[in-house]
This record gives structure tokens, C-alpha cells and sequence, in this order.
């Protein structure tokens, strides 16, 4: 049993997390690491040892009050850091598992480019394709969600590159395939984005996943729930001008306005 050198209290499981270790192999819990950072914030804790810390206690005459304030405030942003991470955690671990479910071949490329999704992707957005591949001459994948296409480039020199492709802008999607490889070719309406060197079954099992995708009828819940707002809207404007604050031909301009918009 692992206790805090400060307070001797059983080491937990965030204690472990957000607990410190001191120079002479002591452990703190997260509550005494909150205390200690809050009177010494720039503290470096492997250069401390037990006696030193409770010697920096005894040395300081802070009222009780102020301390215990301190330490919550502390402990408080500490946990919120910590939950904070494990959101994060459980998010990178569901899209581990959406990709593991896609079963992708070449697994070893595009690691870093995945590692980088949970911080890319909506918490409402779902991986259920992937491929990877050459994108004006960046190596990295190119992700289907139920959102958009985005190609994810995690380069040593230049960063983080992300491009997307909401599904609602694209018109068509095609593949070829060559001797060695295949290529997906992602047409928008303003451009024609083209990813290379793509393994030549996977390039067409993507291409006709997305195309199947594209041809289903899309839910668009933001259409159905804006027309009877916009019929609302002009039964007020009726109203309005029944009540003599429109003229009729004011009206009538508005209402147009309106039917636009459906
Ligand atoms: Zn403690």
C-alpha cells in the first residue's frame, strides 16, 4: 500500500494520476499536490523530499482559510484537467475501434495522421472509411465520416494539413486502378482533388462506398424543420398586414423573401 508522504492518506487511483513524486521516492496525493502547488507554485517536486516539504508547510503561516480555498481552486482545475484527458481518451478510443472495424489493410501507414482524428473530428462524427495516399505530393489519409471526407497530413516539417470535403459539396467520386496502384479522384464543384498511390482494392472498395453514400437520400433535418418556421413567418406577415402595419405591397415583397427560402 502506496500512502502520501504528506497526509498518509491511501493512494488512489487520481492520486496516482495527479499525485507527485518526490525526489526521495515519496508520493503525494492529488489534495497535498493541489496545497504545495498552491503556495509554491514553480516548486519542482523531484528536488523534494518529505521532510522538505513538510518543512515548507510548517514555514508557511497561511491562514487556514486562504489555504483551503487555494487547495480546492487547485484540486477543482486538477480534476477538470484530468476528466478533461480521459473525455479525450474515450474519444480516441472510439475512433480506434471504428477504425479497427474497417479492417485496412497497410495498418502501419497513417498512424500518426489517426492519432490525430480525435482532434479533428466533431464528437457527432463517425469514421466508416479510410484509405491512404498521395495528396498534392503530402502523404496521408483520406477519411470518410458521415460529415464530410477530409484528407489528414501529419508532416515532421510543416504540421498538422487538413482538407475537407462536406458531403453536400461533393458530385462525384471515381477511382483507377493501375498495374501497381489505384487513384481516388474527388470532384466538388469548384475543384478536383485527386489522392495516389492508394492500394488498388481499397481505392475501389472506397470510391464505392462513398458513391453509395452520396446516392442515398440525404437526411437534412435543418430543410424540414426551417419550411414551417418560414409558413410561421408569413402568417405573421399576413397578420401584420391585416393589422395595417405592412402594406399590401410590402407584404407581398416579403412574402417573396420568404418562399425564397424554402
Ligand atoms: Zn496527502
Amino acid at each position: 500500500m502506496i500512502v502520501c508522504s504528506l497526509c498518509s492518506a491511501k493512494l488512489k487511483m487520481l492520486d496516482k494520476i495527479g499525485g507527485m513524486k518526490l525526489g526521495d521516492g515519496g508520493r503525494l496525493c492529488v489534495y497535498c499536490t493541489a496545497t504545495i502547488q498552491s503556495i509554491s507554485p514553480k516548486i519542482k517536486f523531484e528536488e523534494q523530499t518529505e521532510s522538505s516539504i513538510q518543512e515548507l508547510i510548517a514555514q508557511n503561516k497561511i491562514e487556514q482559510v486562504l489555504l483551503q480555498n487555494a487547495k480546492d481552486n487547485a484540486t477543482q482545475e486538477l480534476v477538470a484537467r484530468i476528466e478533461e484527458e480521459q473525455i479525450k481518451n474515450k474519444r480516441a478510443e472510439e475512433i480506434a475501434i471504428q477504425i479497427e472495424a474497417l479492417q485496412i489493410e497497410n495498418q502501419f501507414f497513417g498512424k500518426k495522421e489517426i492519432k490525430e482524428l480525435p482532434n479533428i473530428l466533431s464528437v457527432s462524427e463517425n469514421v466508416d472509411n479510410l484509405i491512404t495516399g498521395i495528396y498534392n505530393s503530402n502523404f496521408g489519409i483520406l477519411v470518410s465520416t458521415n460529415h464530410r471526407l477530409i484528407f489528414v497530413d501529419k508532416g515532421f516539417i510543416y504540421g498538422l494539413k487538413v482538407e475537407d470535403f462536406p458531403l453536400d459539396k461533393i458530385t462525384s467520386i471515381e477511382y483507377e486502378t493501375g498495374f501497381v496502384s489505384g487513384e481516388v479522384t474527388i470532384h466538388t464543384s469548384s475543384n478536383i482533388a485527386k489522392i495516389r498511390q492508394v492500394d488498388k482494392v481499397s481505392a475501389r472498395k472506397f470510391a464505392e462506398f462513398v458513391r453509395e453514400k452520396l446516392s442515398k437520400p440525404k437526411e437534412n433535418p435543418s430543410i424540414i424543420s426551417a419550411q414551417p418556421d418560414i409558413l410561421g413567418q408569413i402568417e405573421k406577415l399576413a397578420k401584420l398586414k391585416d393589422a395595417g402595419i405592412l402594406s399590401e405591397e410590402e407584404f407581398v415583397e416579403q412574402k417573396k423573401k420568404m418562399l425564397e427560402k424554402l
